[in-house]
């Protein structure tokens, strides 16, 4: 299959696993994780209907800004961020999703107001628990959304997870509803702050129809839409 037809696919299971659950399928993001893919294809996904791209490393995703790579969609940086790149990173992006500690939490909001802006965050959630993976244990995150919430060059937007890689279909579904759980507890505990708390981005290209049904409202996909992924090392 071509490349805008993998995203009307895509596209279309969203809609339907929306529907099933009685969601309105617009209220659903399809980021595309464009890790490792060219400028050129990076293109040919936007003007296929791609309207978020996720981009992982700070190097790739500059030198594809560099090439006006994602002109006509908003950009995502979605990987592990080192605070010492921090500076290319805000700013130049629509959300940084995957902010996993208070480190990197103080040093965004510290560029930010270098900047004299507002940077758009999620908070990384380590829902599986996994040392080996970034994010905040579940138990810290009310007082990392306190932080965050009162950050003045920050905007909490919601949470982000990527759970461990599923053994069986359906195999993360429980950290879905957990990972909801604890959107409805932030959105609660923030008050009259929580109308921007909107994004809840859980799902990849093996269970973003199940994250869909829990309450995904950004599903980050990659292989399902270019196919598997070339070597990391490979220069875009
Ligand atoms: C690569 C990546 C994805 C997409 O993974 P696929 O399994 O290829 O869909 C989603 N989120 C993050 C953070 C990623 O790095």
């Amino acid at each position: 299959m071509s490349l805008a037809e993998n995203i009307a696919q895509v596209q279309a299971n969203i809609a339907a696993a929306a529907l099933e659950v009685g969601r309105d399928p617009s209220e659903i993001t399809l980021a595309a994780a464009t890790k490792t893919q060219s400028t050129e294809t990076i293109r040919a996904a936007i003007a296929a209907g791609i309207t978020v791209c996720g981009e992982n490393r700070v190097q790739e995703m500059t030198a594809h800004l560099e090439d006006n790579a994602y002109q006509g969609a908003e950009l995502h940086f979605i990987g592990h961020l080192q605070t010492n790149k921090v500076k290319y990173v805000v700013g130049r992006v629509a959300l940084i999703q995957s902010v996993g500690s208070q480190h990197l939490l103080n040093a965004i909001e510290a560029q930010a107001a270098k900047l004299d802006l507002v940077q758009d965050i999620l908070l990384e959630v380590n829902i599986g628990g996994e040392e080996s993976k970034s994010g905040i244990p579940p138990q810290e995150l009310p007082a990392l959304a306190v932080l965050a919430a009162e950050a003045p060059h920050l905007r909490l937007r919601g949470l982000m997870a990527i759970p461990p890689v599923a053994r069986t279909p359906g195999g993360n579904r429980p950290f879905f509803t957990q990972m909801e759980q604890l959107f409805v507890d932030i959105r609660t505990s923030m008050g009259d702050n929580r109308s921007h708390i909107n994004c809840l981005s859980i799902g990849m290209s093996g269970d973003y129809t199940d994250a869909v049904r829990a309450g995904a409202t950004i599903v980050r996909v990659g292989t399902a839409l270019f196919g598997p992924r070339p070597p990391m090392t490979r220069k875009a």
